[in-house]
């Protein structure tokens, strides 16, 4: 199966976090006719599949995604989100830029150079799953990577296939994510009479010094690596519906993407320091969904960098920004990590589409990488 027929099979498939919905029941057996050896490690309601080809030596793990976020409003696809419609040079369909096009890119990449050459104390493998995009309830790639490291697995290079390409492929890497913090504050005033304002504590006033203050707050610095860490609010909510009922709370949800110079820790104890020193009454929560990561040693990055200028003619920048991935799990694994992937403009987006050209270049740089580390 070509890259093109596999990448329009995938996005058939509608397979939304956590659900691989038989995305690896098509997969699996191309990679074991290739000679991987795979398994799957389901954890809570992720699936995850491991295929490995090679006895010794080092190896080189393609790390990626089945799992793919809602369509939105269907009708407003100018090509349904599960067609796999090409036109243009360009496949239409949830997942074909995040991440389905470039898993296909993988999987082709690595049967080229199967085919071609023979692997001599080097590995490849091909790690899965099918909730990258959810909650971490529904659980992450953690788990299996803890279980592995038990088994004793070792993965030295880990190239992660999310969309990093900015205006042109190959055009942007990135050595490493900012970390992500969430929080859900509760304000508590006092609820009462809207004519009675000595009986009331208004919590929308409370919230405005808040909101006053961390909008001006400098957590950090950032560094060469990274932008300082910003903090934003999603949501806020308040008032009982009513016109004359000053209101006793006040919810807001908030998030810090932060960056090597803080830890949630600081972050945390900064954010409840700014609370108290406005007085405020408050409950708190926080969800932490990933820690800061940076590759910092160069020789896996240089191998990556030489073969985009090999098969591209260009040199990618590195950027460390966007979300979080699961590269923040394979640091764990003391791995080097490099992402590489398609454009990132229509990810997430109505109309999301991959360039078939774009993806292999990218089945190229793979293959011309595979050779760099392999021989
Ligand atoms: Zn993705």
């Amino acid at each position: 199966m070509n890259l093109e027929t596999l990448t329009k099979k995938l996005i058939n498939i509608e397979s939304i976090s956590p659900n691989d919905a038989g995305c690896f029941d098509v997969i699996e057996p191309i990679l074991r006719n290739m000679g991987f050896e795979s398994k799957r490690i389901s954890y809570k309601n992720v699936e995850n599949l491991f295929a490995v080809i090679g006895s010794d030596g080092p190896t080189l793990c393609f790390l990626g995604h089945t799992d793919v976020v809602p369509t939105g409003p269907e009708e407003l696809w100018t090509h349904p989100p599960f067609s796999g419609e090409i036109h243009d040079d360009h496949i239409y369909g949830r997942g074909a830029a995040d991440m389905k096009g470039n898993v296909c890119a993988f999987i082709e990449a690595a049967d080229i150079f199967l085919k071609n050459n023979s692997l001599n104390n080097f590995r490849i493998a091909i790690l899965l799953t099918s909730n990258e995009e959810g909650t971490p309830e529904d659980g992450f790639i953690d788990e299996l990577l803890v279980q592995l490291k038990e088994q004793g697995e070792k993965i030295e290079y880990c190239l992660v296939g999310e969309p990093s390409s900015s205006r042109k492929v190959a055009d942007t890497i990135r050595i490493g994510r900012r970390g992500s913090l969430s929080g859900s504050l509760k304000l508590i005033g006092k609820q009462g009479h809207i004519a009675y304002p000595d009986k009331v504590i208004n919590p929308i006033f409370l919230v405005s010094d808040l909101i006053h203050t961390l909008k001006n707050k400098k957590w950090d610095s950032g560094n060469e690596h990274f932008q300082p860490t910003a903090f934003q609010i999603s949501n806020m909510n308040s008032g009982t519906g009513a016109g004359n009922i000053v209101p006793g709370e006040l919810a807001m949800d908030f998030n810090f993407r932060f960056c090597s110079e803080s830890t949630s820790d600081q972050l945390i104890s900064q954010f409840e320091q700014i609370l108290n020193d406005l007085n405020l009454k408050y409950e708190l929560s926080w969800s932490l969904s990933g820690n800061p990561f940076l590759t910092t040693k160069d020789f896996f990055i240089n191998q990556v960098i030489a073969s985009i200028n090999q098969i591209t003619g260009h040199e990618p920048v590195i950027n460390n920004g966007g979300g979080t991935s699961d590269g923040r799990f394979m640091a764990a694994m003391d791995s080097e990590i490099v992402e590489l992937g398609p454009l990132n403009d229509s990810i997430h987006k109505i109309d999301e589409n991959v360039s078939l050209n774009d993806l292999k270049t990218l089945r190229d740089i793979y293959i011309e990488l595979i050779k760099r580390l392999a021989t």
